[in-house]
């Protein structure tokens, strides 16, 4: 097994307000992590940190070899090798379905359009939306959306998926087909870290859990462990609370 992803003693400060307070992480390759706790408590904000939307206050990322923190790196290469997946989707409006997949190989690898369609008709299969190409983002649902965007940060050829509540702006009806989407990139191997709270989704899928509060990391194992048997009073609180 290879590290994907290490963090050590990772602070995120917004002014004075600290939000990250000593994040400690190893992630292997083809690893699924899934990351549950309250509002608040600082998932987003670790996830922004995974892929420099944030700027980070102290501690190292090390991303399959890489410090991300160090001022050398290139943000557009970290970005490339780390995906990301939004709550509410984030796809540009006024930009075809396929438009919205190959935008990024060509802005940010150079690519030709089509060397860059080549790359999306596949993953467009991939998620269930062939034949949606040439149609905008509004005239699809909320699922089909985040599909797409799956699709996009895929186009990418990322090393690490990140996932921040991909399935909490959805019908409940339309949940399944994402978690599905979201289930076969981990059988194929990707290394994911996915902040969710459905629950069957972290049990099934996830390799393990972690359970973050007011910016620490409160308890972590594998899913039966944390779930059925969680050892922190916070995480047995929260649990009682969701499930
Ligand atoms: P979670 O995703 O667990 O709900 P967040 O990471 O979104 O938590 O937020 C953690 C804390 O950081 C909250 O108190 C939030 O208000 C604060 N926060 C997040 N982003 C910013 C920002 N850009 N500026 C100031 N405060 C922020
Ligand atoms: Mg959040």
């Amino acid at each position: 097994m290879s590290k994907m992803i290490t963090v050590n003693d990772l602070h995120k400060s917004f002014g004075k307000l600290e939000v990250l307070k000593g994040i400690d992480m190893e992630i292997e390759e083809n690893e699924v992590v899934c990351v549950i706790g309250p509002s608040g408590s600082g998932k987003s904000t670790f996830l922004r940190c995974l892929n420099l939307l944030e700027e980070i206050t102290s501690g190292e990322v090390i991303i399959d070899g890489d410090n991300i923190v160090d001022p050398a790196v290139n943000i557009n290469d970290i970005r490339s090798q780390v995906g990301m997946v939004f709550q509410h989707f984030n796809l540009f409006p006024h930009k075809s379905v396929l438009e919205n997949i190959t935008l990024g190989p060509q802005k940010v690898k150079g690519m030709s359009n089509s060397d860059a369609e080549k790359i999306a008709q596949p993953l467009l299969e991939k998620v269930g939306l062939s034949d949606k190409a040439h149609v905008y983002p509004q005239s699809l649902s909320g699922g089909q959306k985040q599909r797409v965007a799956i699709a996009r940060a895929l186009a990418m050829n990322p090393k690490v998926m990140l996932f921040d509540e991909p399935t909490s702006a959805l019908d409940p009806e339309l949940v399944g087909d994402v978690l599905q989407v979201m289930k076969d990139l981990a059988d194929d191997g990707m290394t994911m870290v996915v902040v969710t709270h459905e629950m069957g989704f972290a049990r099934e899928v996830g390799d393990r859990v972690v359970f973050m509060d007011e910016g620490i990391v409160m308890e972590k194992g594998n899913p039966d462990q944390i779930f059925d048997n969680p050892q922190n009073e916070r995480t047995q609180e929260f649990l009682s609370k969701i499930l």
